[in-house]
């Protein structure tokens, strides 16, 4: 079980990244700003060189199946979903998850990094945080107190003209809920437009925000595609560099770091990472067969994710996904988008929501709702043929917690993912009540001409328990798992407040597993924000100066 040192044959840098996802693009970009610095980028997928990655309405295809651009991973069987093995899908390639996500810009509440700070993690209150939210964005709506305007990364208003978004808005008006132009900025509580990463009807993932734009530009960058990290090399306690291949089989490699080595392959790899080096819980480490380098047993677990249901109308208008892609109308839809860039391929169909209170005794929204303009069950693979419209219903910060774990040696073989969704009881009333705001929103007047019979879960379903049936039958992520490298002051916890790993020298996690809770909303924006603030502390930095925008109160 002893582990090899190594000889440092191979190439040689100052930084090694592993993973060009939202937080692997953003550091390389940031890194290499500094023309004396020599970084290396590996990530185990390819270029985002694909039209379905391009076309802002082509998620819908990348997030439902496993492949190129997507790893495709599930849980094991949810204890408290029927046993239900739930679908998670991971972006791979370049951009990682924000190749094939949602593209909806939110940063969370700003009580969620003032609880990050309450925990003793100094320099990650909101004020500490919003100059490097404001740093990474460009905002189309312009610069002010919570938005900047010249960062990579665009951040644009919605621009389809489809009536079932604003018509939404109006409905959750008249429920009596206030509406919100900007969810990010002084309140995020009420029903509103969501802000998107599409810039000129593109996908602005990552690396079309942070990566693209350096190629052939910056020499000190080298990106290694199809280069999947096996493990962390050591000398002693000091990282040094990583063991890679291009696949099961292929000759192995090594990369060198004569500065640090940093992990960014997200919340579930990054953890898979340390314990393939050795950094985990010893008894899970014993039955892989590997040997302890630090115990740590904190490695994999603090997993939280978003569960979410989802609320199904049928609609009498031909004007959602169904019409607008039935039969052949799919391949002029692609055609119109390749050659014009026009029509329904343009948009993400996912252009309002609302963030709501269950509870009037709580200070902050614990509902988030995600309009989508077609019929969306079991993550688009349960295809049905009518018109219709979802509104996606998930609790913000979950009491449930779970776990990743590797299951052997192999860095081929995925981990065992067990978010243990809807563990606990305040989850469990938490959903129903959203569900049941959600219905609320729905039958009002403004949507009555687009609005047909209630498709799932239909009128049938009212009480706790048919609710609760409902969801353990029918709830699935909605793609924001974090935690399982959790930040902390406490000697336990996987990374220090520079992200440090604990127990060795010269290696840090940085990306969406460091969150030591999960944030009140999608987490694309938060984790570039992460990564922001981790440039400057690897480059020696002062941090950018705390910012007071006034955040209002939501009571
Ligand atoms: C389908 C989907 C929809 C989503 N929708 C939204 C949304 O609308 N808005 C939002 O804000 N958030 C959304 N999210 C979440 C958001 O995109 C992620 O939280 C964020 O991208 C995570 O960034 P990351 O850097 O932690 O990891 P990732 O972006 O996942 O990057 C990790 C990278 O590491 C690579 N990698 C992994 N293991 C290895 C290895 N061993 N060797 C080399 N490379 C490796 C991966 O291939 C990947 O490229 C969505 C996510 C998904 C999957």
């Amino acid at each position: 079980m002893a582990q090899a040192q190594t000889s440092q044959e191979g190439e040689r840098f100052d930084y090694v990244i592993v993973g060009a996802g939202s937080a692997g693009c953003a550091l390389a970009n940031r890194l290499t700003e500094d023309a004396a610095v020599r970084v290396c980028l590996l990530e185990a997928g390819e270029p985002d060189n694909s039209p379905l990655v391009r076309m802002p309405s082509g998620a819908g295809e990348l997030l439902r199946q496993k492949g190129k651009f997507n790893w495709g991973f599930e849980t094991v069987p949810q204890a408290h979903l029927n046993q239900r093995v739930l679908w998670q899908p991971r972006g791979r390639g370049w951009g990682g998850s924000s190749s094939i996500n949602g593209m909806i810009y939110i940063r969370g509440h700003a009580s969620d990094y003032d609880h990050w700070r309450q925990l003793g993690l100094t320099g990650w209150s909101y004020r500490d945080v919003l100059p490097y939210f404001k740093r990474s964005e460009s905002y189309a709506g312009g610069e002010d107190a919570w938005h900047g305007k010249q960062g990579p990364l665009t951040v644009s208003a919605p621009e389809s003209s489809n009536p079932i978004f604003p018509a939404f808005v109006a409905a959750g008006e008249q429920a009596g809920y206030p509406r919100t132009d900007d969810f990010n900025g002084a309140n995020q509580e009420g029903v509103g437009p969501y802000q998107l990463t599409i810039k000129d009807g593109v996908r602005w993932s990552a690396a079309m925000a942070y990566l693209r734009p350096l190629l052939g530009v910056r020499r000190n960058l080298e990106i290694k595609s199809r280069a999947h990290a096996h493990r962390i090399l050591f000398e002693g306690k000091q990282a040094v560099g990583v063991e890679f291949s291009a696949g099961p089989g292929r000759p192995l490699r090594s990369v060198y770091a004569a500065k640090e080595v940093l992990l960014a392959a997200g919340a579930m790899q990054s953890p898979q990472l340390l314990q393939l080096s050795g950094i985990g819980d010893p008894d899970i480490l014993a039955k892989a067969g590997i040997a302890v380098r630090v115990a740590r047993l904190a490695v994999g677990r603090n997993l939280q994710d978003h569960l979410d249901v989802t609320v199904v109308h049928e609609c009498p208008e031909p004007i959602t996904v169904y019409s607008m892609t039935k039969g052949l109308r799919k391949y002029g839809v692609g055609l119109d988008y390749m050659v014009r860039r026009k029509g329904a391929g343009r948009y993400n169909w996912l252009e309002s929501g609302a963030f709501l209170r269950t509870r009037r005794e709580l200070e902050v929204p614990d509902v988030q709702l995600h309009l989508v303009g077609g019929i969306m069950l079991d993550h688009g693979r349960n295809a049905v043929e009518k018109d219709g419209f979802t509104v996606h219903v998930c609790q913000l910060r979950p009491e449930s917690r779970g776990e990743i774990q590797i299951i052997n040696a192999d860095p081929f073989t995925a981990p065992a993912i067990d978010p243990n969704y809807f563990a606990s009881e305040v989850d469990r009333r938490t959903l129903r009540d959203g569900v049941r705001m959600a219905r609320d929103i729905l039958r009002r007047p403004a949507l009555d001409a687009l609005r047909g019979p209630e498709y799932a879960p239909g009128e049938s379903v009212r009480t706790d328990s048919e609710l609760d049936a409902w969801i353990r039958q029918t709830a699935e992520t909605i793609y924001h798992p974090v935690g399982t490298c959790r930040m902390g002051v406490d000697p336990e916890s996987v990374v220090d407040e520079h992200l440090r790993v604990r127990g060795v020298e010269g290696l840090r996690v940085i990306d969406a597993s460091v969150m030591p809770s999960l944030v009140g909303g999608n987490t694309n924006a938060p984790t570039i924000m992460i990564a922001e603030k981790a440039a400057d502390m690897l480059r020696g930095r002062a941090p950018l100066a705390p910012e007071d925008a006034m955040v209002g109160s939501t009571t």
